[in-house]
């Protein structure tokens, strides 16, 4: 099979890259080892998340460092033997912590955040599937008043933004969400964000919009990729693709493909999991929900409540190891009346994270017609759409919309 582009990984980024390639007229095959969005972008907590334009930071206060240096809190936690081997990643990500830094880290990733909502909306009506999409944003709950405090400081600080919030004290958070227990203090209701009842969902809609309008799916493994000639040549289970250009799109698997060509990414994982529950006594849940002291996340699904922990430190690839959903649902269980688990067993997944917190976006330095797109982090559903716009303009001469720079891999 000949084409022009071959994307590797058909997750929210690869998917979204194929469309937006594809709109530029190029011919493009999609390929995974799996069906689209059932890997990181299928599990995540389902968020579009507009307000988030501070990424996540290394902790720099030293009580908060000591809480999870003893690896019992609910929101991080680690594999105490895989401490030497981060080490280095971790050092660096802290470096780039440094009030200044971050600064910069915020204001290389605000082109890309700000237009996250209009890049999905773009694609949805499209692809027939407006329905997963709720436009009532999240909410950022604390149960004491100290971190009510906290979460209002925060969002007075994002007062420049002109991102759109309201507090909500217990009164005002019962009344929006009525099946909540009073064990909240209080809350503040990020309104421009938006949330899906199924991230899965949303990037098969998505591979399915590419297929209709004549964009193949293979399958078969990235790690076959090899230069051929002027161009790559990639094993399908149905037999050798040829392109001229291909996209590394494998999210946590990128540096896999890569490393045989020479490329040393610093990526590490923050491993995270899932796992849905039913609610009990006819309760319901309307729209994202973040405990902010315990660092869990409760979101409507189409399979029930679906509770999402914070970052674990492990290696990728060894057994999970759920401790975090085992310490959050009791948390959770305080919220809402959560019942039965729907799965036996909680989900695993790992966000892609660079030290610097932005993500990889653009021309692979030493290889002609290798391009990159991976390292999204906590925000790699939001940002994927918006992604497959700038690489494909990048990647067929279109003068990109904002400044790529922050996002080359030797930045
Ligand atoms: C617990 C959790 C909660 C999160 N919550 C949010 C959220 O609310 N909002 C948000 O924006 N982001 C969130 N994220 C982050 C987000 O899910 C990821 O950043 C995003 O899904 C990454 O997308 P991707 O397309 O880069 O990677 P993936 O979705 O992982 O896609 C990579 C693809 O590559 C394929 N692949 C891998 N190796 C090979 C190979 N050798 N050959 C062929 N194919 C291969 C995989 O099968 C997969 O389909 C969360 C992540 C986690 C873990």
């Amino acid at each position: 099979m000949k084409t022009d582009v071959v994307v590797l990984g058909a997750g929210i980024v690869g998917v979204s890259t194929a469309l937006h390639l594809q709109a530029r007229g190029r011919s493009v095959i999609l390929l995974d080892r799996r069906g689209p969005g059932e890997e990181t972008s299928y599990g995540n907590a389902g968020l579009i998340e507009r307000a988030s334009v501070i990424p996540y930071a290394f902790p720099r206060e030293w009580r908060k460092l000591w809480r999870y240096a003893r690896n019992n809190t609910p929101d991080v936690s680690y594999h105490p033997r895989f401490l030497p081997r981060v080490a280095p990643w971790l050092l660096r990500y802290w470096w780039h912590s440094s009030p200044e830094r971050l600064a910069r880290a915020a204001a290389a990733m605000l082109p890309l955040i700000e237009r996250s909502v209009a890049e999905h909306d773009a694609l949805k009506d499209d692809a027939g599937i407006s329905h997963l999409f709720r436009r009532d944003g999240w909410i950022d709950g604390a149960r004491t008043e100290a971190g009510l405090a906290r979460v209002i400081a925060h969002a007075e600080a994002l007062a420049p933004y002109g991102l759109n919030h309201q507090v909500l004290d217990r009164r005002a958070l019962a009344a929006l969400e009525p099946s909540l227990s009073s064990v909240m203090a209080g809350a503040v209701h990020w309104r421009d964000p938006v949330s899906v009842s199924d991230p899965g969902a949303v990037t098969r809609g998505y591979a399915a919009l590419f297929q209709r309008r004549g964009g193949q799916l293979a399958r078969g493994d990235a790690r076959s990729l090899q230069a051929a000639g002027k161009g790559w040549r990639v094993q399908g289970v149905l037999g050798l693709i040829e392109a001229s250009d291909v996209v590394v799109a494998l999210g946590p698997w990128s540096p896999d493909v890569l490393r045989p060509l020479g490329y040393r990414i610093p990526m590490a994982v923050k491993r995270g999991y899932h796992q849905h529950f039913a609610l009990e006594g006819g309760a319901s849940l309307s729209r994202p929900v973040a405990d902010i002291e315990s660092g869990f996340v409760v979101t409507p699904m189409t399979l029930g409540v679906r509770l999402t922990t914070g970052a674990e430190f492990a290696p990728r690839d060894a057994p999970p190891s759920p401790v975090q959903i085992q310490r959050t649902r009791a948390l959770a269980g305080q919220l809402l009346p959560l019942g039965q688990a729907v799965e036996r067993e909680p989900w695993m997944g790992c966000r892609p994270c660079m030290p610097d917190m932005r993500p990889v976006i653009g021309a692979a330095p030493n290889h002609p017609g290798l391009w990159m797109a991976f390292g999204h982090a906590h925000h790699g559903f939001t940002l994927g759409p918006v992604t497959g716009k700038l690489l494909a303009a990048l990647m067929t001469g279109q003068a990109p919309e904002f400044d790529p720079a922050p996002y080359g891999l030797r930045r």
